[in-house]
């Protein structure tokens, strides 16, 4: 409908994005595949995968049984740590393209700024991977690298140039890591991807972000609920002005970071959630006032950094 076509947003490359896009970890064997073609058959177009999720195989399938043809879908992926180095960055992308059965993608973001040891060779790449893979350890101890990012990122660019990728980006990057790379870019990063939903807004981030062409997508914008702590869509001023608008607490959430000029991905394997979450509309400036004053909060719920790998991430 002429709704969705609103739904849009411009990348520095001249591509377009669909601001609603969805999300695929932690999502169950057998319920992605459905999921990705439930989103498909039901006006999706934008899907946002990583290797390190296990599953690009299944999005692959879910893609294929959807019918829908490649060229009409845009859909990301995500460098995991192990392959920073420059010699695994290709193999890196080989494999999550042939998981998903294409032969690019649109969009290929340098997962985390922290970088694991790789103790294979580039050509002993999983297509999909193991635990033990991508968490590398020895006597114990979490296996960590240290990769110039500068040199991820060139690897990255030689991507583009060869047509492996559309466009680069970057993943729960500060502004002064992105910097860095804009600093010493040949080709820009088009994307941010990072947490952010009403009790993480990232003002100055997305600020920056938008002031360089840095495109900026929300990732957990329903606030998840991996880590157990009460989620953002449960809140009960969201709930509230939900109820009032006859909305949806995630559609709430959902058009509060589209309003933002901001791309979002929520993820659900629930069909009437997967349809529920296609949409945005504009919320007065009132209730707009209302939500973004649950960031003062600055809950982050996902940081691995902090609760698993020992490193200081943001
Ligand atoms: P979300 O904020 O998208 O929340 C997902 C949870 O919300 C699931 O439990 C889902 O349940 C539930 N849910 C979905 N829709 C609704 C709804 N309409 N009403 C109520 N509950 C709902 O969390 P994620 O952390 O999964 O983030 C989204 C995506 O972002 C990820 O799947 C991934 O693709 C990406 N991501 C990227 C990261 C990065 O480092 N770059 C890190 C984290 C996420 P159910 O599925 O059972 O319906």
């Amino acid at each position: 409908g002429p709704e969705l076509d609103m739904m849009q947003k411009p990348l520095n490359t001249g591509a377009q994005v669909d601001t609603v896009g969805l999300g695929t970890w932690l999502s169950k064997p057998d319920e992605v595949r459905k999921a990705v073609k439930h989103a498909l058959e039901n006006g999706y177009r934008h899907l946002d995968c990583a290797y390190v999720y296990c599953n690009e195989d299944e999005v692959g399938q879910g893609i294929r049984e959807s019918g829908v043809p490649r060229q009409e879908i845009f859909i990301t992926s995500k460098l995991w740590n192990t392959h920073h180095r420059k010699e695994y960055v290709k193999s890196a992308v080989k494999a999550s393209l042939e998981a998903l059965g294409v032969d690019y993608l649109d969009l290929y973001l340098v997962h985390w700024p922290v970088s694991f040891i790789n103790s294979g060779t580039p050509e002993e790449t999983p297509t999909v991977p193991t635990f033990d893979y991508l968490i590398p350890k020895k006597d114990g101890k979490l296996q960590i690298d240290t990769v110039d990012p500068l040199e991820t990122w060139r690897a990255m660019e030689e991507l583009v140039e060869e047509g492996y990728v559309k466009a680069i980006g970057l993943s729960n990057y500060n502004i002064e890591k992105i910097s860095n790379i804009l600093k010493h870019c040949k080709i820009q990063p088009s994307m941010l991807q990072v947490e952010l939903h009403p009790a993480l807004l990232q003002t100055e981030l997305v600020e920056f972000c938008h002031k360089h062409q840095i495109g900026v997508t929300a990732y957990s914008p329903l606030g998840n609920n991996v880590y157990g702590e009460a989620r953002v869509v449960d809140d009960p001023v969201i709930v509230s002005i939900a109820e009032k608008l006859g909305k949806s607490p995630a559609q709430v959430c959902i058009s509060f970071a589209a309003q933002r000029g901001i791309v979002v991905i929520p993820k659900s394997v629930t069909p009437s959630r997967i349809n529920e979450n296609f949409q945005d509309f504009i919320l007065d400036q009132q209730d707009f006032d209302a939500i973004a004053a649950l960031g003062t909060r600055n809950t982050r719920y996902n940081d691995p950094g902090a609760k698993d790998w020992n490193v200081e991430i943001f």
